[in-house]
């Protein structure tokens, strides 16, 4: 039997009536009774506004309730709710457009969320070039479902193990805990031909694409090295392998690009994302090819349909979330507060025993905690928590800021339209707590 998170008892007791009847696993979380939102707060049941450090699984970009997602989506409502899938409607013609201009790829398929859209990434990968197996990351996540679960290397995959066939799992670009035993120098050269020495064991021609996080987001934000992209891409090129970038979490502005790898001047096959494409305002999510496999698939059967693809409703959302990305200048304020957010960390290792490690891209970012500088012992042990985590926690709560925290790491992805005064007020208040576990 898992074991239940020390909250349980505590939100059986306070938390009753929004647990009893529906299931979601929030509820090992001590879920808070979400009532409204505004910009980068949200309000609970109380009446308290909470400033939301972690956009809501790192979604919710534009900010709480934006005046103008909200219209879109009542003008759609009233236009036309609903077409299947089998239907040419308006607004799939004009998001297709834009997420070809956004991208530089040449179409896309619309799921509901990340998890299809990995899925069908990782399905049209194998139709197209026939072959049967996938490359993933172990420190990577890419959804929830058997496909995407089984695709993530995350411990989140373990109770469904052995999941679906063909996944074939490397290490990650994770600088300050290289495997193998190697220092980040020689990791940063290593990490690449480790993954070729694993396609030259798994055969070549057996290796349908290598799907990773455009920056990897709940392991640990790990950002790679400059190097790292460019020699993927031309990796996957050497052996005629896609190369599939799951933007989900690390898309639409996150990093203050469309997505993390135009950071890194190289092109994917295939980009998956959902999350900020809508700022979750609506399920969506695309799957975005390039014109090789466009055309492929123009002739051969997708092997697929989805009901609720191309739902209008959510991709009136989309619409226009992204013209708000681009009226309000949204990028290049994440650009501009990026700088400002990773001045911050930066001296928050410098001030702080228990801050290892800090990384940071745009408004994308972890602290990363140890016992010990010098030994790295994580505060909190992998796939665990520890009393120093809770601490930590506990205090952010209190001071109704709202942090995703997971294992040894504290992320910082607030909604990209934070300001200033609001983000520093945050990261004052992980200080206080940093503090508290120092
Ligand atoms: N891929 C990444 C990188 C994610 O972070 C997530 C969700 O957090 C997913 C895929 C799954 O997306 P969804 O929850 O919309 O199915």
């Amino acid at each position: 039997m898992p074991e239940m998170h020390p909250d349980s008892q505590h939100i059986i007791e306070e938390n009753r009536e929004f647990t009893m009847f529906s299931w979601s696993v929030q509820n090992q979380a001590n879920p808070i009774h979400m009532t409204g939102g505004k910009g980068s707060h949200f309000f609970d049941g109380s009446g308290n506004a909470w400033l939301d450090m972690a956009s809501q699984l790192v979604s919710i970009n534009v900010g709480h309730q934006h005046p103008k997602i909200l219209q879109a989506i009542k003008d759609q409502v009233d236009t036309m709710c609903f077409a299947g899938p089998g239907f040419a409607t308006d607004v799939r013609a004009e998001l297709g457009r834009k997420l070809s201009e956004v991208t530089g790829l040449a179409k896309s398929f619309f799921t509901l969320g990340g998890s299809e859209a990995n899925e069908n990434a990782m399905k049209m990968a194998r139709l197209y070039t026939g072959r049967p197996k996938i490359i993933t990351r172990y420190r990577s996540y890419h959804g929830a479902t058997m496909g995407s679960m089984t695709a993530s290397g995350d411990p989140r995959r373990w109770p469904v193990e052995p999941g679906v066939p063909g996944i074939v799992r490397v290490f990650d670009p994770y600088m300050y805990r290289p495997p193998l035993g190697m220092t980040a120098e020689q990791w940063e050269e290593g990490c690449i031909s480790h993954i070729e020495e694993v396609i030259q064991m798994e055969g070549p021609h057996t290796i349908a694409a290598i799907m990773v996080e455009g920056i990897t987001g709940s392991n640990g934000v790990l950002v790679p090295p400059d190097s790292y992209y460019p020699r993927l891409r031309a990796l996957c090129d050497k052996y005629s392998i896609l190369l599939i970038t799951d933007e989900v979490m690390s898309g639409f502005g996150r990093t203050g690009t469309w997505l993390a790898t135009q950071h890194y001047g190289i092109k994917p096959d295939i980009v998956t994302c959902a999350k900020g494409l809508t700022s979750g305002y609506m399920p969506l999510g695309a799957v975005i090819v390039n014109d090789k496999i466009a055309d492929y698939f123009e002739t051969h059967f997708l092997a697929g349909g989805l009901t609720y693809s191309g739902h209008p409703v959510s991709l009136a959302a989309a619409i226009a979330n992204i013209k708000v990305y681009e009226e309000e200048n949204i990028f290049e304020h994440v650009r501009e507060l990026g700088v400002h957010l990773g001045q911050r960390l930066e001296a928050m290792k410098r001030k702080f025993a228990c801050v290892g490690d800090v990384r940071y891209i745009g408004l994308f970012s972890v602290l990363e905690l140890v016992k010990d500088k010098a030994t790295k012992e994580p505060l909190a042990p992998f796939n665990g928590t520890s009393p120093e985590m809770g601490k930590l926690a506990a205090h952010l709560k209190s001071k109704h800021i709202y942090a995703m925290l997971r294992f040894n790491w504290a992320f910082v992805c607030p909604p990209l339209v934070i300001t200033k005064e609001e983000l520093d007020h945050g990261l004052d208040m992980y200080e206080e707590a940093l503090a508290l576990v120092d």
